[in-house]
């Protein structure tokens, strides 16, 4: 039997609580998600019963939490597709630590003058500004693929980017401000005809669809345990073998070595290769749980579920003629998320306004300052859903968003304002 949100809720209890008198409406998903009690659970089983240190100690407990940190690995690279299982996994603090490994592991090595990175308008800062510190480092060209102006990646416009001096393509699985889904297996073709690796930020889709790197073409996954149910201080970078082994490690020190002598030292097998110093151990046995907890769910329902309460969303926000939303239109397929402005109303006054009325959702440049350039605007108020999230509280926002305008407009349109108007 497909789950359904008010009983998902029951293991939400965060949920329950009140912000200014009024019911919590949780409306910031895309950028954290609320972690169940069976992900939290897990902090207390391993603090009151085996925490220690893991791959150092020959006693029980070093032994016990070294097994269940390794087991998450494994569990992590299942969850996202990867055939390799733990050698394929390595455990970040989040996605733009994963980013940034590549970066450090592949890109700043190899790269030079005469090779290009090609990656899209629609990238998050932790992307975007990794791609252009390699480029300025070592001389690459870096490339954008344009958004056209229903939301979309344009793939004719990537053809046309990805020659053979392109020696990595970064693309965002899911838009953290558009909702849009990109065709990575076309962004997989195109790069692996170049002889190019393809980096997928999967920031926003590992948390919110089925996702099998084999069978995206993806060289690199990168996510974030903190938007998937999971703890804060946890991400995953999904890396394929062959390359991983080839990479240079990005921090050095205790757990990534094999030997080290005065002259020199040799690196650790994977996973541990990359993963310096003692590691988030109890984040990496959560973010596992949350892995089982989002599959018992089911990856396919989560999905779905996102997708109707977006599609709810933006009918009654299209409805308004006062409203403007970005991304793909109605009917369109896209993840539960939608960015948008009210008309005179700036995105801070807004969800502030809507603060007090217990809604949390997100005003600003969403890390995409470029992005919003494109679009043509400063900010933009994104509203973002999870399993937990229902119509009601879409209701609930669109009658928060009217009254926030009567409010504003009896303030600003008053004769004392109205010089102040913008
Ligand atoms: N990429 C995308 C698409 C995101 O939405 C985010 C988080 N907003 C990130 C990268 C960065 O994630 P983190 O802050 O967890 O590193």
């Amino acid at each position: 039997m497909s789950p359904d949100a008010a009983s998902v809720r029951e293991d939400f209890p965060v949920l329950d609580r009140e912000v200014k008198g009024e019911p919590l409406t949780y409306l910031d998903n895309a950028a954290t998600t609320q972690t169940p009690r069976q992900v939290y659970d897990v902090f207390e089983e391993f603090y009151a019963g085996y925490n220690a240190n893991v791959h150092r100690g020959i006693h029980e407990l070093s032994h016990e939490a070294s097994l269940a940190y390794e087991a998450a690995h494994d569990r992590l690279a299942e969850f996202v597709g990867a055939a390799g299982g733990r050698e394929e996994m390595i455990f970040t603090r989040n996605t733009t630590e994963s980013i940034n490994l590549v970066a450090h592991g592949l890109a700043l090595p190899e790269f030079g003058p005469g090779d290009a990175v090609v990656t899209t308008e629609m990238e998050h800062h932790a992307s975007l500004v990794t791609w252009q510190q390699v480029a300025k480092r070592t001389g690459a060209d870096l490339r954008f693929v344009r958004v056209t102006d229903d939301g979309h990646v344009d793939v004719e416009h990537a053809k046309s980017l990805i020659d053979d001096d392109v020696e990595l393509v970064s693309v965002p699985h899911v838009s953290n401000v558009l909702g849009t889904v990109t065709p990575v297996s076309t962004f997989a073709e195109l790069a692996h005809d170049a002889g190019a690796v393809l980096v997928v930020d999967g920031a926003q889709s590992a948390p919110t669809r089925p996702v099998d790197v084999e069978e995206m073409g993806a060289d690199f996954f990168a996510f974030s345990g903190h938007k998937m149910a999971g703890p804060t201080g946890i991400g995953g970078l999904y890396g394929r073998k062959d390359l991983l082994e080839e990479m240079e490690p990005f921090l050095y020190g205790g757990e990534m070595i094999q030997h080290v002598t005065f002259d020199r030292s040799t690196w650790n097998g994977l996973p541990w290769k990359f993963e310096a110093g003692t590691p988030p151990i109890a984040e990496g046995i959560a973010l596992a749980a949350a892995a089982d907890y989002l599959d018992d769910l089911g990856m396919e329902w989560v999905r779905d579920h996102e997708n109707r309460l977006a599609q709810y969303a933006l009918e009654r926000l299209n409805a308004r003629d006062d409203v403007e939303t970005y991304g793909p239109g109605p009917g369109e397929e896209r993840t539960g998320l939608v960015a948008f402005n009210v008309d005179g109303v700036h995105g801070h006054d807004l969800s502030s306004l809507l603060n007090d009325r217990g809604i949390a959702v997100r005003a600003g440049d969403h890390c995409t300052q470029p992005l919003h350039d494109r679009l043509d605007v400063p900010g933009s108020v994104r509203a973002s859903f999870y399993v937990y999230n229902t119509t009601e509280e879409i209701d609930r926002l669109l009658d928060a968003i009217d009254d926030a305008e009567a409010k504003l407009d009896a303030y600003l349109r008053s004769d004392r304002y109205a010089d102040r108007l913008y």
